[in-house]
């Protein structure tokens, strides 16, 4: 028994497992004060109609100003916020932070009206802090506080975790519908969705994964998979919402494919909002133009 335990003991003190151990705490408690001293803000990246080519949303995405190690990718400190519940009041800021946002650009008389008034911001929230009991509390508090509306919000939210309590996530995703947010499953196809629950949850849209975007000119078991997603979507009366879209092959194929909605570094890269607010007039980009 001693004799496991020690051994056990003696992997947990791998050096290098040491330092990362470290690293982490680091993070975590410089995570902890990085909403007080102003170190998170939000890009934007454009999200645009396959149709039209002008803009329709905007996804948000968070991103850290570290003041040593500079700009650290939410990919390395969501999880670390999840884990220790720093989510929750993350959320909360940025959610403000966002609607504020929409009311800055509803509220400047830079930007048509027809515009601003339709527009709709998506933002990641994790399944992590939906789960709360105050969350749809929270969304109200965001909403009542700035004046902004539901319907200039999207939620978009990973599906590999939505697969337990599918009945809780179906209520809350209802009463987000009551406030008018409309609903998006991120990264589809590389979770472990289910087809099962899919018809029950009152989601609006699909977005298709960039892995499979990236690969699907190359691959054609990448582009059956996409070929599939959106004749998912279609069957489902879904929008369809493609990412990572960086090359006029990718926009191509499925413009003539039907997707609804694209998004990537071909458009634009999130950047910060007086930039994106560039996208917030009349005439589509030169760019899209040649598309
Ligand atoms: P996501 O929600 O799937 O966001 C899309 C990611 O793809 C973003 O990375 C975006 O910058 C990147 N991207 C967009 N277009 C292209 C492209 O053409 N090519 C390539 N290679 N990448 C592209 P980012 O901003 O680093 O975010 C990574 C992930 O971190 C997000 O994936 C999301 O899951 C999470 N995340 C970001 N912001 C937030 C947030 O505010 N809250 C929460 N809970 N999670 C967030
Ligand atoms: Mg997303
Ligand atoms: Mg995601
Ligand atoms: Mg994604």
């Amino acid at each position: 028994r001693a004799k496991e335990k020690g051994r056990a003991c003696y992997e947990i003190f791998d050096p290098t497992m040491h330092v990362q151990a470290l690293a982490r705490l680091e993070l975590e408690s410089n995570l902890r004060h990085a909403i007080e001293q102003n170190q998170l803000f939000m890009c934007y990246q454009p999200i645009i109609s396959f149709k039209t080519h002008q803009l329709k949303s905007f996804e948000a995405l968070i991103r850290w100003q570290h003041p040593q190690r500079g700009i650290i990718s939410p990919a390395e400190f969501i999880p670390v916020a999840e884990e220790t519940q720093l989510i929750v009041p993350m959320s909360l800021w940025l959610m403000k932070d966002v609607a504020g946002q929409i009311k800055a650009w509803q509220q400047d008389p830079a930007f048509p009206r027809e515009i601003t008034e339709s527009l709709r911001v998506s933002i990641n929230i994790s399944v992590v802090h939906l789960q709360q009991k105050q969350f749809i509390e929270q969304v109200d508090q965001v909403l009542q506080e700035t004046g902004v509306s539901g319907k200039h919000f999207i939620f978009e939210i990973t599906e590999s975790i939505l697969i337990q309590n599918v009945e809780d996530i179906i209520q809350i995703f209802r009463c987000l519908r009551d406030r008018a947010i409309d609903i998006t499953i991120d990264d589809f196809g590389t979770g472990y969705s289910s087809l099962s629950y899919l018809c029950d949850l009152p989601i609006t849209s699909l977005k298709i994964d960039k892995s499979f975007v990236g690969r699907m000119i190359q691959s054609s078991q990448n582009r059956r998979v996409v070929e599939t997603i959106l004749s998912l979507t279609q069957q489902l009366e879904l929008f369809s919402v493609a990412e990572g879209i960086e090359t006029i092959e990718q926009f191509n194929l499925l413009k003539t494919l039907g997707c609804h909605y694209a998004q990537g570094y071909l458009f634009g890269r999130p950047v910060r909002s007086p930039i994106a607010s560039q996208w917030l007039t009349h005439a589509p980009l030169p760019l899209l133009d040649s598309l």
